[in-house]
């Protein structure tokens, strides 16, 4: 009999219905040349909740994730003002403990970018660090936020990184600002060290985060698995994910013991809102991700390879890729390429 996975998307704001529902076409494309079942249903998510239930994630869309396999997370607009509610993808990694961010970073053929055969993924600790949320203003005008680092988390995903890199190239750079933050970022380090005994295969080295972000320009071919704090995570993966084409390609996995959620790494991008002009590839291919950690590899792959088949042909090219196309023509090209 073959397997039902209910799979709870979340369209989110801006640009995130058209982007998700590009991928659940592309999803059910796969579905139909596979033999497992996609049980979608959607959830209500986003600051376009805040008016009507006073927060951006209701109970209700909860308790569907909690009996769901895995989250399709369309991309979000968050609230800057104090006070507001916090992200629903900060909320969400948190509330299901989603340790590792996981985010691919490689470039594709025929799309222009700085530097040939970049292949290398930025796994980012998606707990704790300066996303604790703790912050507080001390006086008029004076302000601090709490980064928060601890051993087990940092040893968390420490641990999945070198699983991961054992999958790939054998090597694992960790990346820090030691020489700031010593105490933080040395009990990172620390755990990254701990981790390391358990896999003498994998060269292992290390990067400050400041000359990582010059590394990424300079020399982005040379790195396998890199793994970092939740911040330096955070901007990296936006500079990767420009250094091998645009950020209209970026997916990323948020990663836990027993469930995961997926998202493009951009944002709502409001400005582009119901213009079907974005490029949903960032999150169709969240969506391989997704059917990838599902056990589905087959059909991760039937979509990954529709995705290149489209832009190798180079016919069909949304804005970010120098072409005119709109989304939902890329979207049917993909589809199309599904065998
Ligand atoms: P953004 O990623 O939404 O957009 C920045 C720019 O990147 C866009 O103006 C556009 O030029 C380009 N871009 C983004 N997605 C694209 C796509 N699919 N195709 C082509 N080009 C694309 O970043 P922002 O403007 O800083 O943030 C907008 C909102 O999104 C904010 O409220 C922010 O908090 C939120 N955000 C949410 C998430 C999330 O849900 N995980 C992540 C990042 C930002």
């Amino acid at each position: 009999m073959s397997k039902t996975y209910t799979i709870v998307a979340l369209k989110g704001d801006g640009i995130g219905p058209e982007v998700t529902e590009a991928t659940v076409k592309v999803l059910q494309a796969a579905e139909a040349k596979s033999d497992f079942k996609l049980n979608i249903v959607y959830g209500e998510a986003g600051a376009h909740c805040i008016p009507q239930y006073g927060t951006n994630l209701p109970a209700e869309t909860v308790e569907l994730i909690k009996k769901s396999d895995a989250c399709l997370k369309g991309p979000m607009t968050t609230p800057e003002e104090a006070g507001a509610p916090v992200s629903v993808a900060v909320t969400l990694r948190r509330m299901f403990n989603l340790y590792a961010n996981v985010r691919p970073c490689k470039t594709f053929p025929n799309v222009e970018s700085l530097k040939p055969n970049i292949d290398f993924i930025v796994v980012r600790e998606n707990t704790e660090g300066l996303y604790s949320g703790a912050e507080s203003l001390l006086a008029p005008g004076v302000g601090i936020a709490l980064r928060i680092i601890t051993h087990d988390a940092s040893l968390r995903v420490a641990e999945f990184a070198f699983k991961l890199a054992m999958q790939r190239r054998k090597h694992l750079t960790y990346i820090h600002k030691g020489n700031i933050l010593r105490i933080t970022d040395g009990i990172f380090k620390d755990a990254v060290k701990e981790a390391q005994k358990k896999y003498p295969e994998v060269e292992v080295d290390d990067l400050h985060v400041d000359a990582a972000t010059m590394q990424f320009i300079k020399q982005p071919e040379k790195y396998d698995v890199l793994v970092t704090t939740n911040l330096f995570g955070d901007i990296l993966s936006d500079e990767a994910a420009q250094v091998t084409g645009s950020l209209g390609l970026a997916a990323g996995a948020n990663i836990g013991d027993s469930y995961a959620m997926f998202e493009p790494v951009h944002g709502s991008a409001p400005k582009y809102t119901g213009m079907d002009r974005v490029n949903p590839i960032a999150t169709i291919l969240a969506g391989a991700m997704m059917l990838d950690w599902l056990g589905e590899k087959a059909a991760a792959k039937k979509i990954e390879d529709a995705v290149v088949a489209v832009l190798t042909e180079g016919k069909v090219r949304t804005h970010d890729l120098g072409g005119q196309a709109k989304g939902s023509e890329i979207t049917a090209a993909i589809v199309s390429k599904i065998q």
